[in-house]
């Protein structure tokens, strides 16, 4: 189902009036973590004014230590909800496990299946059964062919509404967190149907590496981004190394958008 050969024309995923992929390039942008609503509110406003259409930020986080934050829960997702309500953004926001489908479809709008899950079949299942479209991440040591199995356990299930993204995989290279695998973009393309965005912050891990790793997913022919932005990278709870601020993300929105009229 996830194949071209089974559908040759591209998905557009239609997410309440927003679309992912087709000519346009979407942004997702927000913090790695919601904190608080004024962290989360500040990063919402600043992502809405250059250009994102999506408001990105975990209330339930994957951390790879149980002594780190591990989100706000329920009151993070009621803050996305209102930040939602705030700024028109849409919320794309991850989905842990099989019990928190309910309650993070309430207020998001997409479904994210981290990195860590991607073999969570149990959980694709549950998510394909869902109303709500998905943003599939790569698994962090994941080849194409298991990723795009892992989106076929989505669509079988009946949920047609799959947004593939490609965020860096686990290599020898230490200097970054992960080589972001940029040939992926027109792989993903010659081989699926389903739009692919791309995460140059988890994908690097630095937050100077984000613009040049941005722009060359837009090159590649990504139909788009998620981006962490923090209002105060310094003091994030999580992942402030790779997080832009607003004015660096205002910057890279501008740098995009040649980017995009160039390809
Ligand atoms: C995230 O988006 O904050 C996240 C945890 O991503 P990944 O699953 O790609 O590590
Ligand atoms: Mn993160």
């Amino acid at each position: 189902l996830a194949s071209r050969t089974f559908n040759p024309v591209s998905t557009i995923v239609d997410v309440d009036g927003v679309s992912v992929g087709g000519k346009n390039i979407v942004i997702m942008a927000g913090p790695c973590a919601v904190e608080s609503k004024e962290q989360l509110f500040e990063s919402a406003e600043a992502v809405k004014k250059f250009g994102a259409k999506f408001l990105r930020g975990g209330a339930y986080k994957p951390r790879t230590s149980p002594y780190s934050f591990q989100g706000l829960e329920k009151e993070g997702l009621e803050m996305l909800y209102e930040a939602k309500k705030y700024t028109g953004l849409k919320i794309v926001t991850e989905v842990m496990d099989i019990h928190s489908i309910e309650i993070v479809s309430k207020y998001a709008d997409v479904l994210q299946i981290g990195a860590r899950n991607m073999q969570n079949f149990s959980l694709l299942k549950e998510v394909g059964r869902s109303n709500r479209p998905v943003l599939l991440k790569r698994g962090i040591a994941a080849t194409i062919e298991e990723w795009l199995n892992a989106a076929e356990y989505i669509l079988s299930e009946g949920n047609k509404n799959v947004i593939l993204c490609e965020r860096g995989i686990r290599t020898f290279e230490q200097y970054t967190r992960n080589t972001l695998d940029l040939s992926a973009v027109p792989v993903i393309k010659k081989l699926s149907h389903l739009p692919i965005i791309v995460d140059p912050s988890h994908g690097t891990g630095k937050s100077f590496l984000v613009s040049p790793m941005a722009k060359a997913a837009i090159a590649a022919g990504a139909d788009g981004l998620i981006i962490e932005v923090h209002p105060d990278p310094k003091n994030a709870l999580s992942d402030g190394a790779q997080s832009l601020t607003p004015k660096e993300f205002e910057v890279l929105t501008k740098e995009i958008s040649k980017v995009a009229n160039a390809v």
